[in-house]
Order: structure tokens, then C-alpha cells, then sequence
């Protein structure tokens, strides 16, 4: 397949990849697009211009802030709106193409336009569902026993902060709070010394479920619209501090970055894979019928302020994790929990075997044991500092294409100097 929009040979944006964002134009309202290339194709306008086939929406669902009204327009309307758009933008469709005035006032170039959050996110939840990130930090902190018991036999999630959830680009402020020093007394209060990401992967979802009621496996597949990279920055000292006996708390909630392109699932369809073959078997509610793993190649680069050009400091795959979507959100309704339209639900740290495929710094610097040295300048990193920028990439390798996921990426500033007022 090829479209008339020139698209490199590593672009993450192929004709066959079509991500939705929401953007803005200069002084514009921001509105729903598509990527393609180096460009985004404005929805807005081509609906308005009657491009699109008036039945994919009672209105134009595209001129609106986020994506969730036309994504609760149901799986059906999200496979005829890439089929229309894969036509639009063939190579032999000269309709846009040929178009002056149509060609110039629906396709931007990415770098001329900004982004926002894809999604009104209503719930952010966060699971823990790579093995081999659960026994790494397992082992830091029971050596003998790294698995919990409950571990392979439930996706372990809590729910997160949904209002601190940022797009790329958002620079992300080092939290303030409370921590226990070690062979200290008393806890202290200030800035986290050990911050970190989480290299992370999540769903949204497309389709509510009514309270009380549950969602199986087999029907997970309607609920999943498209996927995003996620950082889940975490603050390991506040959250050593705070975590007993009810979890992440303020170490997670002080903000959560994806990326600005909701990569969908009839675009990773190719990629669909069968997963790490569970053992011991799961309970009959989480098993599923069909394969519900992706291969997606995950990268985490790290530029410090001196750096010229940032470094990779770590290479895996969402693959390799236990656990899959469809478990993660049949689990979540189990006990009836209602999900709505826009829900973002994340995989946890993506780890893999090799010390060099771990998705976070706690775990590549273990523990601040073994601090990663920055190529370019001789720095050494234990966390992340003021002035780094920390950005995940991620793709699918095609043949000849990638479907790829853009970027996340945040550069981490200093951490407020006062106090509340008391
Ligand atoms: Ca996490």
C-alpha cells in the first residue's frame, strides 16, 4: 500500500499505521487528525467539506477537544472511517490530492502544529504485569521470595490519578513529599531524590460497560480502541515511604506522559502474536480464546542538559509480558466496576531478560547500585535529574514499513523550593 503523502522508510506514519490525535493550528481550536507521514490529515475539515461519509457521526464529532465522541460511535463506525480515510489517501485517489485548496487546508505539517491529550481521561489505571519487573524489583526488596503470591494468578493493578495524565512535550516537575532517610528516625520533607519512569504501554478503551455488569475476554476486543506509550514517573523514595499497606500513592500521581498518537488496533492487527504461556493455568475468567499479544519494539532515550543528542539506555519488547489487555480489563470489571469511554489503562513497567531491556532506572542502575554511564559526557545516572529529558519511542517492524507510535518524551524541571503554607 502507498499514499500520494510522501512517507520515509522510517516513518512511524505509513499509510498503514493512520494514528488518531487530537491537534491544534496556530491560533485554531484543537480538533481530532490523523497521521500520516510527517503531516496530520484535519478531520475536522475534511467532515465538514463532506469527505466523510455523513454516517460515521450524528455531527461533526472531529471538531471537538478529544476523541471519545467519536470513538463511542462503536468499533463498526472506527473500521469505516480507515477504510474511508486508507481510500483518501491512496496514491491513485487524486480527490484530496489533486485538490489545491483542499490538499493546502487539511494537511499540516506535524512540526507546525501542537498537541493535546488524545482522550478526556476519566480513569487512569496502572497495572504490573511483566514478570521479569515484578521479580527484579521483588528481589531488591525480598531477595528469597520475589513474587507475591497472588502474582501470576491476577494482573495486580491499582487506580491511578487520572488529572495529572500529560501529553509529550509537557515538562514534568520534580514532586515534593515525604520520605524516611535511611537509619532515620523521623520522616523529612522535600524533593524526591530518586526519581524514575516507567516504560509502559496502555489501552484505551472505546466502549462503556453499565455498573454491576462484567466484560469477558472474548468481548475485551470491543472495548479496546488503540494503544499509547506511556511514562508512569515514579518517585521511589516517596513511594518506599508511603506504598505499606495500600499502595502507590503521591509517588505516582504528580504526573503520567503519552504520547500524542492513539495507534489503533486494526493498525496493529498484523502484529498480533500469542503471549508468554502462563503457568500455573488461570482461573476460567481470564482465559482467552484468541492471541492478545503484540510485538512492539520499545526504547527508552535519556539527553541530559550537557548531551548533545539523547542516548538509548534501554531496548525491549511489550511481548514479553505475562499478562495481556484482555485479562487486564476483564479482571478490572470482575467485580462489576463500570468502564467508560476514554479510560487509559496501562501495562506496567515493560522489562525483558537482558539488564539492558529493563524499563526503568531502578532496575537498570539497580537500585543505585550499578548508575549508568551517559556515552556523550561522562555523567552518571543512579535516577533522573533536573534537566533530563526522558522520552519513550516504540514500533512495529513491518515488512518494508513500521506502524509506529511516535514519542513520549518530558524534560524533568526543578522541584518547587517552599512549603505549603502552613
Ligand atoms: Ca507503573
Amino acid at each position: 500500500m502507498r499514499s500520494w503523502v510522501e512517507v520515509s522508510a522510517d516513518s512511524h506514519f505509513p499509510i498503514e499505521n493512520l494514528p488518531y490525535c487530537v491537534f491544534s493550528y496556530y491560533h485554531e481550536s484543537p480538533r481530532v487528525g490523523v497521521g500520516i507521514g510527517s503531516y496530520v490529515l484535519d478531520l475536522s475539515f475534511l467532515y465538514n467539506a463532506g469527505m466523510l461519509p455523513k454516517g460515521l457521526a450524528p455531527h461533526n464529532v472531529f471538531a471537538l477537544h478529544a476523541l471519545n465522541e467519536f470513538v463511542a460511535q462503536g468499533r463498526p463506525i472506527w473500521a469505516e472511517l480507515r477504510k474511508c480515510l486508507t481510500e483518501i489517501l491512496s496514491e491513485d485517489n487524486p480527490l484530496v490530492r489533486d485538490d489545491e485548496e483542499l490538499l493546502s487546508k487539511s494537511l499540516h505539517k506535524q512540526s507546525d502544529v501542537v498537541f493535546h491529550l488524545p482522550m478526556k481521561i476519566g480513569a487512569f489505571v496502572d497495572f504490573y504485569s511483566s514478570e521479569q519487573h515484578a521479580t527484579n524489583v521483588g528481589k531488591m526488596l525480598r531477595p528469597d521470595n520475589p513474587l507475591m503470591p497472588n502474582w501470576k494468578h491476577l494482573p495486580v493493578g491499582y487506580n491511578g490519578r487520572a488529572s495529572s495524565v500529560v501529553v509529550s512535550g509537557t515538562p514534568v516537575r520534580r514532586p515534593n513529599g515525604q520520605t524516611m532517610p535511611q537509619n532515620a528516625e523521623v520522616p523529612i520533607y522535600g524533593p524526591s531524590r530518586n526519581l524514575d519512569f516507567e516504560l509502559e504501554v496502555g489501552f484505551f478503551t472505546g466502549k462503556a460497560n453499565p455498573l454491576g455488569q462484567q466484560v469477558s475476554t472474548a468481548e475485551a476486543e470491543d472495548y479496546i480502541f488503540g494503544m499509547v506509550l506511556v511514562n508512569d514517573w515514579s518517585a521511589r523514595d516517596i513511594q518506599k515511604w508511603e506504598y505499606q499497606p495500600l499502595g502507590p500513592f503521591l509517588a505516582k500521581s504528580f504526573a503520567t506522559t503519552i504520547s500524542p498518537w492513539v495507534v489503533t488496533m486494526d493498525a496493529l492487527e498484523p502484529f498480533r502474536i500469542s503471549g508468554t504461556v502462563q503457568d500455573p493455568p488461570v482461573l476460567p475468567y481470564l482465559l482467552c480464546d484468541r492471541a492478545w499479544t503484540y510485538d512492539i519494539a520499545l526504547e527508552v532515550l535519556l539527553k541530559s542538559e550537557k548531551m548533545s543528542k539523547p542516548q538509548t539506555i534501554c531496548r525491549t519488547n511489550y511481548k514479553n509480558m505475562y499478562w495481556n489487555m484482555a485479562q487486564q480489563l476483564t479482571h478490572q470489571c470482575v467485580n462489576g466496576t463500570n468502564v467508560q469511554v476514554g479510560d487509559l489503562y496501562a501495562s506496567g513497567t515493560v522489562s525483558g531478560d537482558s539488564p539492558d531491556s529493563y524499563g526503568s532506572m531502578l532496575e537498570l542502575a539497580w537500585g543505585g547500585e550499578e548508575p549508568i554511564t551517559l556515552a556523550e559526557t561522562g555523567e552518571q545516572r543512579k535516577f533522573v535529574e533536573d534537566g533530563d529529558e526522558i522520552a519513550l519511542t516504540g514500533w512495529c517492524q513491518g515488512d518494508g514499513y513500521k506502524i509506529g507510535f511516535g514519542e513520549a518524551g518530558g524534560k524533568v524541571m526543578p522541584a518547587l523550593s517552599t512549603e505549603p503554607a502552613s
